[in-house]
């Protein structure tokens, strides 16, 4: 097995961290609630909690940011951690809108670092994800979606070859 040698929607759901954290570092911490995820081949969604539809500039520089993540190949660290201990060590920041059951209590933490050492990106999540980011590929963003009602930002993207 090649080093990337993944299958599809594993390199969609890893995009999904990378970028959630392109996502932050643009919007700031009031992006920071992931509501909802759903990949589907080389296509992802990621919807966030946020109060308003990001400018053409803000989009384009998430997606910039993403696929500059992408090609500092950053190594996607797991790390199975007691929930208290995870809870203990991260706070909050691990969680998304969907809670993890209260009966769990082992995380399996899924942490990329950026080459400075800072957090891209922080998630409690047991699915499975590439070693490193540069397996993902190009990242395109799609046409973005807001609900006002809800507060929800949808962010669509595709895995290009
Ligand atoms: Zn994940």
């Amino acid at each position: 097995m090649t080093k990337c040698d993944y299958p599809i929607e594993v390199r969609t759901h890893t995009a999904l961290h990378v970028v959630k954290g392109a996502v932050v570092r643009v919007l700031g911490e009031d992006a920071m609630w992931t509501a909802a995820t759903y990949v589907s081949g080389r296509h992802g969604r990621l919807t966030v909690k946020f109060t308003r539809k990001p400018t053409r500039e803000e989009v384009e520089a998430i997606e910039a940011l993403a696929n500059q993540a992408v090609s500092k190949d950053l190594p996607v660290e797991v790390l199975v951690l007691p929930r208290r201990e995870a809870e203990e060590r991260f706070g909050n920041i691990i969680y998304d809108l969907f809670p993890v059951p209260s009966t769990v209590n082992t995380l399996s933490i899924v942490v990329i670092r950026d080459v400075d050492g800072s957090i891209w990106n922080i998630n409690a999540c047991n699915k499975e994800h590439t070693q490193s980011t540069a397996c993902i590929g190009a990242i395109r963003i799609g046409k973005i979606r807001f609900r006002k009602s809800k507060q929800l930002l949808e962010i669509p993207f595709d895995l290009e070859d």
